[in-house]
């Protein structure tokens, strides 16, 4: 390990332990996998040096890399096994993706915005992150091919539950999801029951839109 590697890994030891546990974040997949994810890598150069810090990144295209609070919170709200398979709405820099992909065995993540979809295809080749696939378009329709997921997480913004989406849950499945206006949302967990939906807003969140045929209209 050279010394820039050794740098960000006193970094990320401690956002693990200031910034996730201390705020009672408990799943051990969840802390080994942020332990692991070179954070540093998912965002833009100039910007490397702040890549533990508490807060949100610009990764372009007036997107963000999440705070890695809520990226831990959402995690654990999945209440992921090994041998579950994952759809995530919303690539962006891929750091989530890359998170999960520590943790269960198939990581599906969906993006909309073409440039950071090719940008992040190459990190995940470039990184040896072979477990997770990508793919090109309005995440909002879900990825009906490979359902039913285990666990759906959406990184973006919804103004309602994209029914879509929920019905691409497997028995027994959770959604995560921020859901509210373009400003704040509620973060909502649905679990799919043999009766139907279980719903339970985890808290306040703030995330950039969803935009797509079951999130908000497109921008211009
Ligand atoms: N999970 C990302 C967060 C990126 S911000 C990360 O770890 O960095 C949210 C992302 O959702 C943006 O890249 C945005 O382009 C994307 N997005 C918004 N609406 C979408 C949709 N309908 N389908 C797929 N991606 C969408």
């Amino acid at each position: 390990m050279n010394i820039a590697e050794k740098k960000y890994k006193r970094l990320r030891e401690d956002m693990v332990e200031n910034q996730i546990r201390s705020r009672g974040i408990t799943d051990p997949a969840v802390l080994n996998a942020m332990l692991i994810v070179p954070r540093h890598l998912f965002v833009i150069e100039a910007m490397m040096d702040q890549a533990y810090m508490d807060y949100p990144l610009p990764i372009g295209e007036q997107q963000t890399i999440s705070q890695p609070f809520i990226v831990a919170e959402m995690t654990q709200a999945l209440q992921l096994r090994k041998e579950d398979r994952v759809l995530e709405i919303g690539t962006g820099s891929g750091y989530q993706a890359a998170v999960l992909s520590e943790i269960v065995s198939r990581v599906y993540t969906i993006e909309r915005k073409h440039s950071l979809f090719v940008r992040t295809r190459k990190l995940f080749d470039d990184l040896k992150y072979f477990n997770i696939v990508t793919r090109f378009k309005d995440g909002t329709t879900g990825w009906k091919e490979e359902a039913p997921f285990d666990a759906v997480i959406v990184t973006a913004g919804a103004p309602d539950i994209p029914l879509t989406l929920a019905d691409q849950l497997a028995l027994g499945g959770r959604m995560v999801i921020p859901v509210g206006d373009q400003h704040t949302q509620d973060l909502i967990r649905i679990t799919r029951t043999s009766g139907g939906f279980q719903k339970e807003n985890l808290g306040r969140c703030r995330f950039v839109k969803l935009i797509g045929e079951q999130g908000w209209n497109d921008e211009v």
